[in-house]
């Protein structure tokens, strides 16, 4: 039988561990992956840090996959054999709920998530709903897409929460803001661009990509800003965020998880400034930036890992030791 490794969790707050498994057989419905690449999203530390509830255990995170199909289950259109595909968060959702019949499966009932309540792409292989696959361009490298599926499509629909203002805040500049500076940039935005304190190597990164303004998350913009969205799980951003926007201005948190927020005057969120936060992706939103990704001439700055080495990815996200995106390399 063939076999296929992955790196598990079986708990969290302990260290993943490499597993050999038997290749599985897709269901009706799904299809079974190569994974030629996956990125590794905050959202992974989340769910090894334990602060994200209800996870399945033992877990295979992942939530960033590009690949190809191996095998088709029964009654899967659609897919070829062979063919690059791309797997988000979310994994599935019901179809039938409230949210699922009103456009907004992003807020399903009943979800299933890739790497957190199911099995995801920290492997050499995976299945996947096909419904909620995307087909991929086959020409371009599969580690440069692969953060486009969270970081791309979740930092987008943040993107789009925070409306058409032309002065935008990007709160923690990693994966998701150094994709979002891009399309900001080609279509005319000044971003401003916040960092830890004194993160130099981040501040310049941000500037080469067309940030007219990067410094601390303390600081205040030399403008005011129409919008900010938060990509950093810090709490104490949401005050600094809205003391830096105008009236009528937005804040968009774009995570999945924060530390808490502090209290903070009203003033700050007086004169119809609004909080809110982002959860999950539909697959509309999914298709609308797969199509504006090549257009806006998006450079991805990815540091590849080995599969093995997916804990030392996990340790270099955690302390920001690269810019842009970190990929596994099965
Ligand atoms: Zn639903
Ligand atoms: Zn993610």
């Amino acid at each position: 039988m063939p076999t296929m490794r992955a790196m598990v969790l079986d708990r969290p707050k302990t260290p993943l561990v490499l597993r050999e498994r038997p290749v599985p057989q897709p269901p009706a419905g799904e299809i079974l992956i190569e994974v030629a690449a996956c990125g590794v999203c905050r959202t992974d530390l989340h769910v090894m840090d334990g602060e994200l509830p209800y996870p399945k255990l033992p877990i295979v995170p992942g939530h960033e996959i590009v690949g190809r199909v191996a095998a088709l289950g029964s009654g899967v259109t659609g897919f070829a054999l062979g063919a690059c595909v791309g797997v988000p968060w979310v994994g599935a959702a019901c179809g039938v709920c409230p949210y699922c019949r009103s456009g907004r499966e992003n807020l399903c009932d009943a979800p299933v998530f890739t790497g957190y309540t199911r099995d995801g792409g920290y492997a050499t292989h995976t299945l996947a709903n096909a419904r909620f696959c995307f087909p991929l361009p086959d020409a371009l490298d599969a580690a440069e897409m692969a953060p486009l599926l969270c970081a791309g499509l979740i930092g987008w629909r943040s993107y789009r929460m925070a409306g058409e203002g032309e002065a935008l805040g990007l709160y923690g500049f990693g994966a998701a803001a150094h994709i979002l500076a891009q399309v900001a940039v080609w279509q005319g935005r000044r971003v401003y661009a916040f960092t830890r304190s004194g993160d130099a190597a981040a501040q310049d990164f941000a500037r080469s990509l067309g940030a007219v303004w990067a410094g601390g998350s303390e600081e205040m913009p030399p403008e005011p800003l129409d919008a900010a969205i938060i990509f950093a799980p810090v709490g104490a951003l949401v005050p600094a965020a809205l003391a830096a926007v105008k009236k009528g201005g937005r804040v968009v948190c774009g995570g999945i998880h924060m530390s808490d927020i502090p209290s903070f005057p009203y003033r700050l969120l007086w004169e119809e400034r609004q909080l809110l936060s982002v959860a999950n992706l539909t697959r509309r939103d999914a298709y609308e930036f797969l199509a504006i990704a090549p257009r806006a001439g998006i450079k991805m700055q990815v540091t590849r890992y080995p599969l093995e080495q997916a804990n030392t990815a996990l340790g270099d996200l955690r302390h920001g030791r690269f810019e842009g995106a970190a990929v596994l390399i099965p």
